[in-house]
């Protein structure tokens, strides 16, 4: 900033001549009245005492240009104030000047007139002390205009010492040096009180413009960001609110200003806090505090900082600080922590918020209090989920948690301590505490079953289903909270294990089972590779020849340690654990390799379990085998049974129709198990009907039972299917069949399922492959093996 030194001691920027200017003029404008007064005293005052000493005349007129001076020095004051004349500050100064000297003149030259012309002693006290006042009285009346100061006491101060040395005494000429010593002492002293005035001026402008342009920045600031603020008095009630702020709350300003800061908000502790905080005056960061006063339901959130303000004693503003809607980050993490604990599917609470849920319940567990966990498990959902698609899965979930959710209602459970959550795919569970709570659960565990059992309408579907429950409970049934859930799991295996639809409280047996068949799953993992399995085979025979037209390749495990292992046993296992896939390429590869090897032109028939069929290496494992062994396929029997048309109908037909194409032979197995219906048989052309050996049993004392097979004989026969009846172990039963009309017979009755070489005469010659075969091979996609057959 450019300074110049034109104000004798202060510095002025420079642009701010005429502001500085301005502030001197009004600051004199300040003190004029009483400065016109204390000159109109004195007037009076000399008038009063030189009455009798000099003409009147001469002091009349004296008196009249005094007071004529005054009036016109009021008038430079009243035009000024009342901004009549447009003059400049420096025209101002220039014309209070003109009358200063003015004034000064009137009064130096009446002092030296006056003065030789008293008649006593005492008026020419009168008289100097009246100088000398005027004198003092300038140096403060003129400091904010020092030439007019500094004029004036120069004036006066000649005035006096002129009229001293007209007496001649000796005391006035030392009277005189003190008045010039003092004259000049009072003019530097109005020069340094006039600097110090602009220096002060000048400072309380930057500090105003300071806090100007911080105003400006900060309202910048609100008018862009997301953040706005405050500023409160001392009782902690709000000034000058802005429109953000106000927009925020939903008011207009005016309404918000002198309301208590601290009301806004919820009684939380921080609100708390910042009570404390805003009472001694302390500063405050990030306080998070939820709006009192919520509107349309949404919460609110502001994050507010403040600091004491130093705005002086006099300023009104106690406190000042910033506020940030955080309503926005807020809600997002509540969602997040909903998402964290809830299953956006269902909107129950998920596994997470489940297991917090059991830990802490089980924690708190003192008393007669019992602890109930039930796990839930739905049937058929992937099936649901691979014939209707997603959305209808989705759907059908719903609708599972929502049963389940209503029965606890129904059983008057709905309210604390119990909990229904989805653990994950079609896995529910329910958490019950309470004294009395166990035969509330073992009530509910009954109505879910019924209710899950209940069709389920979805899309113009109708979709049936069930459940499996698992229930246990603590103290009883867990020293911890996990073993309780452990043991609701076994419980649950068992009801699965047991048929489905039905549940179970865990009893101290159970593990057992379970981890039996933990342990199988683990050694059935290495049987492969340690050629532990054999294939036996079953011979078929038609009933009219009574010779074998075929066999069944059956699967024995030879446990190191068990013995053999019947398939009844493993292949469940097989099933659930996904091994199925590898051992029964095994068994394909196996049975097609030994048939290539027979003599007669024997079938040979293999088990096809459902998981099989969704493996994409069922198809090229045939192929290739085909091709590899040179068997006609035409040789090769696949045996499926109804629950692949149940599940994933469309994909499994095709699959069976590509088998169909390469000639190969399609069996219905246990027929009249499960699922039965007849109309099965029209869902697709199958080659065989294997009627179920519970039929055959109970064919020679229940009439149903011949009469259903009697149909399904009749049925097959129409639709050109070939029949054979399982488990036929006498002859009473085979007459039975016969009259009835079936095809083929299996059974102890012909021979059990034995090894190959059992069966004499079958090997006659070494396998040799076919050259004629016209099956080509493909390739094989790698599938992630479990492990590699050793077998060949
Ligand atoms: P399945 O396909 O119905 O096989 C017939 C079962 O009945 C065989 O039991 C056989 O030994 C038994 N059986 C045959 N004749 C008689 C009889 O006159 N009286 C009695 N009481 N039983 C008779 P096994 O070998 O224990 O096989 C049981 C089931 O295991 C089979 O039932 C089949 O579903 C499954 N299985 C066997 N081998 C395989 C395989 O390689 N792959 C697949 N996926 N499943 C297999
Ligand atoms: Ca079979
Ligand atoms: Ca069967």
């Amino acid at each position: 900033m450019v300074s110049k030194r034109d104000h004798f001691y202060a510095d002025i920027p420079a642009g701010l001549e005429d502001w500085v200017a301005n502030r001197l003029v009004s600051a004199h404008f300040r003190i004029l009245k009483a400065l016109i007064l204390g000159h109109l005293l004195n007037t009076a005052l000399v008038f009063a005492v030189f009455y009798n000493d000099v003409s009147s005349n001469m002091l009349g007129i004296w008196t009249g240009a005094m007071a004529a001076t005054c009036a016109h020095r009021y008038w430079i004051g009243q035009t000024n104030h009342k901004r009549v004349a447009r003059k400049t500050p420096n025209a101002v100064i220039f014309e209070l000047e003109i009358n200063t000297v003015m004034l000064a003149l009137l009064a130096a030259s009446a002092i030296s007139w006056l003065m030789p012309r008293a008649q006593s002693g005492l008026n020419q006290v009168f008289l100097a002390v009246i100088g000398t006042t005027l004198i003092a009285a300038a140096g403060y009346t003129m400091r904010t205009l020092p030439r007019a100061a500094l004029s004036y006491i120069a004036i006066i101060s000649t005035g006096l010492i002129l009229a001293l040395l007209r007496t001649g005494s000796i005391e006035a000429i030392a009277t005189c040096i003190l008045i010039g010593a003092s004259g000049l002492l009072l003019g530097r002293m109005a020069l340094v009180a006039h600097g110090l005035f602009i220096v002060r001026i000048l400072r309380e402008r930057e500090a105003h413009a300071t806090s100007e342009t911080v105003r400006m920045l900060l309202h910048d600031y609100q008018d862009q960001g997301s953040d706005w603020l405050f500023e409160l008095d001392r009782n902690g009630h709000l000034l000058s609110v802005g429109d953000r702020f106000a927009d925020a709350v939903e008011k207009r300003p005016e309404d918000l200003n002198g309301r208590d800061f601290s009301a806004f908000f919820e009684d939380t502790r921080d609100q708390a806090t910042l009570v404390d905080h805003l009472q001694n005056r302390r500063a405050f960061r990030d306080l998070i505090l939820p709006l009192a006063d919520q509107n349309n339901g949404t919460r609110n959130w502001w994050s507010v900082s403040g600091r004491p303000a130093n705005g002086g004693p006099t300023s009104a503003v106690h406190f000042r600080g910033v506020i940030s809607d955080i309503s926005a980050e807020k809600q997002a993490e509540a969602r997040v922590r909903h998402m964290a604990h809830y299953d956006s599917l269902t909107e129950l609470p998920n596994r997470m918020m489940f297991s917090v849920a059991l830990n802490r319940m089980f924690s708190e567990l003192q008393g007669k209090v019992r602890l109930v966990v039930l796990l839930i498990d739905v049937d058929h959902f992937k099936a649901v989920n691979d014939i209707y698609g997603h959305p209808v899965g989705d759907s059908f979930l719903k609708q599972v948690g929502e049963r389940i959710a209503g029965g606890m209602k129904n059983t008057g459970l709905g309210g604390e301590g119990h909990i229904v959550a989805r653990l994950g795919g079609d896995e529910f569970a329910i958490l019950m505490a309470g004294e009395d709570v166990v035969d509330h659960a073992l009530r509910l565990a009954q109505n879910l079953t019924d209710a899950l059992a209940a069709p389920f309408h979805i899309n113009g579907h109708e979709i049936n289903s069930g459940a499996s429950i698992g229930i246990a409970m603590a103290p009883e049934h867990g020293a911890t909270a996990q073993t309780l859930q452990n043991n609701a799991d076994i419980a649950l295996y068992y009801a699965k294990d047991n048929g489905r639809n039905r549940w179970e409280l865990f009893e101290p047996g159970m593990d057992v089972a379970v981890q039996e068949r933990h342990a199988l799953e683990r050694d059935l993992r290495s049987a492969l590779v340690q050629d532990e399995l054999r294939l036996y085979f079953q011979p078929l025979v038609n009933v009219e020849t009574g010779l074998h037209t075929g066999f069944e390749a059956l699967i024995r495990w030879e446990h190191p340690t068990r013995g053999m292992v019947m398939p009844n046993d493993f292949i469940p296992i097989a099933e659930d654990s996904g091994l199925i896939i590898p051992i029964g390429e095994w068994v394909i590869r196996t049975a097609m390799r030994e048939a290539a090897t027979w003599r007669d032109p024997h079938t040979i028939a293999v088990n096809l379990s459902p998981v099989q069929l969704k493996s994409t290496n069922l198809l090229p494992t045939i192929i290739n085998t085909l091709a590899e062994t040179g068997l006609d396929p035409a040789r090769l029997e696949v045996e499926i049974t109804e629950s692949v048309l149940l599940n994933d109908c469309e994909a499994n037909i095709s699959i069976l129709n590509r088998l169909h194409d390469l000639g190969i032979k399609i069996a219905l197995d246990d027929f009249g198990t499960g699922y039965a219906s007849l109309n099965y048989l029209r869902t697709f052309p199958f080659d065989k009907i294997k009627i179920d050996r519970s039929f055959v049993n109970d064919l020679e004392n229940r009439e149903d039972c011949r009469a259903i097979v009697s149909a399904v004989i009749n049925l097959a026969n129409k639709l050109g299917m070939c029949t054979l009846a399982e488990g036929v172990e006498s002859e009473a039963q085979l007459n039975a069949l016969r009259s009835e009309g079936c095809a083929m017979v299996q059974g102890w009755l012909f021979g059990k399922a034995m090894p190959a070489e059992h069966y004499a005469g079958l090997r006659d010659f070494p396998a040799l492959p076919n050259p004629a075969s016209s099956v080509k091979k493909i390739p094989q996609r790698p599938r992630p093996a479990v492990q590699k057959s050793k077998a060949a």
